[in-house]
């Protein structure tokens, strides 16, 4: 059996181990093929294709940002042209936009007292996508929060929190458009997971799925079972695949890699949509 975990990140965003770490430990976790989608760069992939293990291949991939009502709506892209200017143009203008709200985010926690510097959160962020975790992480290590996942609630850097602040991201029919442009294909990232105010409905999902979303992320951690089941239908009747995967953060969430899967037949479907890249096989074992 083979099995397909679409879902990882590394430390070129906000995951704690380098590209060619999680390549390793993707293997040693007995998956053999996986996607690295850190949020809103490509950064990572060239150092994790050099570093693939025999038997071990990768789908070239990223997880966007997008805004939807102001809703926070992540998407998986894979196997899009990694070149092409117009979609790398929108990741560097996310990116911009996140490092410019983590500053502000910073500045606000410091007149709320809490003693973190913007130095302290880019040294966490090792010079990957500089995210929220990334401030919790600094929020944790000055005292401020006993545990990570309180960060993310109104009295932080929950939406709508006294230290949130908001930043740029397309609306989720721009980023699809922008993948397809590149040949790629687009799946929504836990849509019933919650955190953050991204829970999103079925029209909602629907309306993507009408701007040419290929397929939904079902077996997700951060989703139950009854929120796996009804999206298992949804998907079904808006023609989406479903996936399952890991969304692994290295120690951040607990090392993961494999604990959701997607099956053969469905991840063959969706390599046979994009044409703007292949997946990258490892040395042959
Ligand atoms: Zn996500
Ligand atoms: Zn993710």
């Amino acid at each position: 059996m083979v099995r397909i975990d679409l879902h990882l990140h590394s430390s070129a965003s906000d995951g704690t181990d380098p590209p060619a770490e999680v390549m390793r430990r993707a293997r040693a976790a007995g998956v053999d093929v996986v996607a690295l989608t850190d949020h809103d760069t490509t950064a990572g992939l060239a150092e994790a294709a050099r570093a693939l293990p025999a038997g071990l291949t990768l789908v070239p991939g990223v997880e966007l940002s997008s805004l939807m009502d102001s809703r926070s709506v992540h998407l998986l892209g894979y196997l899009f042209d990694t070149a092409d200017p117009d979609l790398a143009a929108e990741f560097a203008k996310i990116r911009e936009s996140r490092r410019d709200r983590a500053r502000g985010m910073v500045a606000r926690l410091r007149a709320l007292g809490v003693p973190v510097t913007w130095q302290q959160v880019t040294r966490i962020a090792a010079g990957g996508t500089v995210g929220r975790p990334h401030v919790a992480r600094a929020m944790l290590d000055s005292g401020a929060i006993s545990q990570f996942d309180e960060a993310f609630t109104k009295d932080w850097i929950a939406p709508g929190g006294r230290a949130y602040v908001d930043r740029y991201a397309p609306t989720p029919a721009r980023a699809i458009g922008l993948v397809r442009a590149a040949g790629g294909v687009t799946a929504l990232a836990h849509p019933r997971a919650g955190r953050g105010g991204s829970w999103l409905p079925r029209e909602r999902i629907a309306e993507l799925a009408a701007a040419g979303l290929a397929a939904v992320e079902v077996d997700h951690p951060d989703q139950n079972h009854e929120q796996r089941a009804e999206l298992r239908r949804e998907a079904s009747e808006l023609g989406l695949l479903a996936l399952g995967s890991s969304d692994d953060h290295g120690s951040l969430t607990g090392h993961r890699i494999g604990c959701e899967t997607t099956s053969q037949e469905v991840y063959e479907r969706l390599v046979a949509l994009a044409n703007g890249a292949n997946p990258i096989p490892g040395p042959p074992t």
